[in-house]
């Protein structure tokens, strides 16, 4: 077809017009469908054949559509009112009233978008607020902000390590970190989950070998719902002189007997070197935050790329960022709330046989131990009622399969009593309780 059609333009043509048939003739070639047959194909239909194998067998349960709010119900796309235990929404705060009315009254009063980065565009006094309320929240000197939880773990790492540096994270760390350390070009090595005798021997093997070693650990871990141990990892830090960063993206809200989190569950206030959080869990927002000394904090503002080449948070949810810590401090009933509803789950799961693993914390893992039959599981509890997340591999290693369930403070009673009402029947159905 190409060739026909250049051999038309060209029959009567003048060098001129040659000129011009070849130029279209590049374009019409670029324009014409091609097949490649590369990589890029080779993932793309093994992904398809995936997908399209779970939709076939009734199994997809991903990009649910949502129409309303997400709290302790969700009402769905399809008209369904479900109780959600897949929201990282700890506290229920999303569409709390004052929060709401702090998100509108920003837009009021500064429009929608912050127009540009803060270092050249300008910092919104909203922004310092934040940072100020965050620092004070985090009891740390100073804090600063990012626009996402994931960026922020790529800026802090990229930002404060580099080649000749070591990062040590657990291995059940957040992929965030894991990629924050990619782009650093640091060494990393990862430790067992929650081995301290395997840290310790990672930090006494690397003593004096690099100029800053960095060990990172998340607080509660968002696939095992257990706690790092903070104790210990900070003792095994002073002892080899490393620094400890820890994200505490699933405690802030959860633990600790006022939501502050992991230093406030261990009674070990400012025993973290870098603390890194997120907005958009507990806090219903988004962005993520660096609260540390203020020399850190105030070097990251300047010098670590997220902050210097990516937008500022837009000012509906800064303001609603601040209104939240607020709700957090003045309404320490959701946090009780959450630990008595968490503690009445678990324990009516375990009741039933259904192993949680070494969940202390509002996240919840079901063990399943089997891809098809999570998927089934998943699949009897949604035609239920409830809104469940199916975690397979290669999120977690094959045969640990699992649901993650997530507790809110603002779970009811009779919600608690659905889940464990379907789980039950689900459970014996398929053989697994
Ligand atoms: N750290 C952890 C432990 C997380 O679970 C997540 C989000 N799932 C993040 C960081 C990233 O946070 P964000 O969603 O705000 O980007």
């Amino acid at each position: 077809m190409l060739a026909r059609r250049a051999r038309l333009t060209t029959i009567s043509s003048g060098s001129t017009d040659l000129k011009r048939s070849a130029g279209r003739e590049a374009m019409e070639a670029t324009t014409e469908p091609r097949t490649l047959s590369d990589g890029i194909t080779a993932k793309i239909n093994a992904f398809v054949e995936r997908r399209d194998g779970l939709k076939a067998a009734n199994r997809y349960f991903y990009l649910q559509p949502i129409a309303g709010q997400t709290n302790h119900r969700v009402p769905m796309a399809d008209g369904r009112d479900m109780v959600m235990l897949a929201s990282y929404s700890y506290l229920g705060l999303i569409g709390h009233p004052r929060i709401d009315a702090a998100a509108h009254e920003a837009i009021e009063t500064y429009g929608t978008g912050a127009g540009g980065v803060r270092l050249l565009t300008g910092t919104m006094d909203l922004h310092e607020r934040l940072e100020r309320r965050l620092a004070e929240f985090s009891h740390r000197e100073d804090a600063c902000v990012y626009s996402s939880g994931y960026v922020t773990n790529i800026a802090i790492i990229t930002g404060l390590m580099g080649p000749g540096d070591l990062v040590v994270m657990d291995k059940l760390d957040h992929a965030s970190i894991v990629d924050g350390c990619l782009l650093s070009g640091s060494k990393w090595k990862t430790y067992r989950h929650n081995d301290m005798d395997h840290l310790e021997k990672i930090l006494s093997d690397a003593e004096n070998e690099y100029n800053t070693i960095l060990v990172v650990a998340d607080s509660v871990f968002s696939m095992d719902g257990d706690v790092m141990d903070l104790p210990r990892v900070r003792e095994l830090c002073d002892r080899y002189g490393a620094r400890l960063m820890v994200d505490e993206a699933h405690s802030i809200g959860s633990l600790g007997a006022t939501g502050h989190g992991i230093e406030e569950h261990f009674d070990m206030i400012g025993s973290i070197d870098l603390k890194m959080g997120t907005l958009s869990k507990s806090i219903p927002s988004v962005g993520g935050y660096l609260a540390a000394r203020h020399d850190i904090v105030d070097y990251q503002r300047h010098m670590s790329r997220p902050f210097i080449f990516s937008a500022a948070l837009p000012p509906a949810q800064t303001a609603a960022a601040i209104a939240a810590l607020d709700v957090i401090e003045e309404e320490p009933w959701r946090v009780k709330q959450l630990h008595d509803v968490t503690a009445r789950y678990s324990e009516g799961l375990k009741a039933q046989g259904w192993d949680t693993m070494r969940s202390t914390t509002c996240v919840v893992p079901v063990m399943v131990g089997d891809e098809a039959k999570t998927m089934d599981l998943t699949r009897m509890l949604f035609d239920r009622g409830i809104f469940v997340c199916p975690i397979v591999h290669p999120a977690v290693p094959r045969g640990t399969d699992r649901l993650r369930t997530c507790l809110m403070a603002t779970h009811t009673t009779e919600d608690i009593d659905q889940v464990l009402d379907a789980f039950s029947v689900a459970g014996k159905a398929l053989g697994l309780i």
